[in-house]
């Protein structure tokens, strides 16, 4: 808050002291006063409001939804698209944007248009040039913090700034060095938690600090929070302006109302032992042999397409083709199922809160999704810069004539 403050009055003070000569006189200064965090765009705790119970006639769509079960619109479950949403955390690099290329490249929806995948990355290791071209390609870029910080400690105490600092930090740093524009990015995912150096399968919200941090940076979307009370039937995505039912199986919940904030819930799946989980890699008892993993895949998609067909998310890393070559096989087998079901849609998470803020029939998809995913000439001329991080090298391949004066990172995104 403080570097906001700091901004803004400095800001202010340069305005107003600017007169058309281009030259300041002392006397048209005006004396900064204490810095009004309301001002500066960044809410306090105080500032929020307590979300009340969802009331379906003041909440609708396309900006409100109350937290449901039910299908936008009161449509059929015959009539509607089943979406699927494949997403990838961690570092974008050469070695997995070489399964992407493979698994997605040349798949297409029902409509025609390219499927697409949304990708939560983090920065260290990231390769830009490859964000770019997966961007241009019509994906969707979303944020999964600059440090990546491991430990739940970290992300327990840090405050709205920090939050700020991490997810706006790293739009940033995505926009600037990927060369992408701003406004495409829109969704967060918070990082993994690990205890002990031992993965769990839950991933852990930080009450109301990063809904806040969302709407103070004008994005969209959330997709942290899992929930094993809504898998069957599973909960659709809805809006934080009404109090939020959903389960909170680890950490805090949020309490306040957001309004137009979106959840786009990460409904478990469920391993062979009947153990849930909310990301497949973090499934404990899951098959090896390609035929069976197969099955264990379908198993959970079926609990959302034959009841109400609430969006299937297949979260994971890419990681996890590389544990196992046959899950790798299983995957690609799986989006060939896929492919022969004439009501699946395979987009991304922007794509899909489209089609839940204006729901149409199937055969009236055209008018939800009027055009494919924007797609536009790859223009990324990737320049590898060796930085110092911490008395470590990282190389980072970058859309920039010029590499940036120090590894970019918290509270330095631009690495000036
Ligand atoms: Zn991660």
């Amino acid at each position: 808050m403080i570097k906001f403050c700091v901004l803004l009055a400095a800001i202010l003070v340069l305005v107003s002291s600017t007169p058309k000569s281009g030259i300041s006189r002392a006397d048209d200064l005006v004396l900064a006063e204490a810095c009004d965090a309301s001002a500066s765009g960044i809410s306090r705790a105080d500032d929020l409001v307590l979300a009340e119970a969802c009331d379906a006639s003041a909440c609708s769509l396309p900006d409100c939804r109350c937290m449901s079960t039910d299908i936008p619109g009161g449509l059929d479950i015959s009539e509607i698209p089943q979406i699927v949403l494949l997403t990838f955390d961690d570092a974008i690099t050469a070695l997995n944007y070489a399964y992407y290329e493979d698994a997605f490249f040349t798949r297409t929806n029902p409509d025609g248009c390219p499927v697409q995948a949304t990708y939560f990355m983090s920065h260290e290791y990231t390769d830009y040039s490859k964000v770019h071209d997966l961007h241009a390609r019509g994906h969707e870029i979303a944020l999964h913090s600059i440090t990546h910080e491991p430990y739940t400690a970290y992300w327990d105490e840090l405050d709205v700034e920090g939050y700020i600092a991490e997810f706006g930090g790293e739009r940033d740093i995505v926009s600037h060095f990927a060369d992408i524009p701003e406004d495409d990015i829109q969704g967060i995912r918070i990082p993994l938690l690990q205890l002990a150096g031992i993965r769990i399968p839950l991933l852990q919200l930080a009450g109301n600090k990063s809904f806040q941090a969302l709407q103070t940076i004008g994005m969209k979307y959330d997709c942290s929070w899992p929930t094993q009370s809504y898998m069957d039937p599973p909960l659709w995505p809805y809006t934080l302006d009404y109090k939020s039912e959903q389960d909170c199986p680890i950490g805090e919940c949020p309490t306040a109302s957001f309004p137009g904030i979106w959840v786009q819930p990460m409904v478990n799946w469920r391993d062979t032992s009947g153990y849930v989980c909310s990301m497949v890699d973090a499934c404990i008892f899951v098959p090896t042999e390609t035929d069976e993993i197969l099955e264990f895949i379908k198993t959970n998609f079926h609990r959302h397409y034959d009841s109400n067909k609430a969006p299937f998310g297949f979260y994971m890393h890419a990681a996890w083709f590389q544990s196992n070559p046959n899950n790798y096989e299983a995957y690609l087998q799986f989006l060939d199922y896929l492919e022969s079901l004439n009501d699946v849609y395979i987009v991304s998470i922007q794509r899909a809160l489209e089609w839940v803020q204006n729901p149409k029939s199937l055969d009236e998809i055209s008018s939800v999704w009027s055009s494919c995913p924007a797609t536009t000439e790859a223009s990324c001329t990737s320049t590898s810069c060796a930085l110092d991080k911490d008395g470590e090298a990282r190389y980072m391949v970058q859309c920039r004539n010029s590499c940036p004066s120090v590894y970019p990172w918290l509270n330095n995104p631009l690495g000036v």
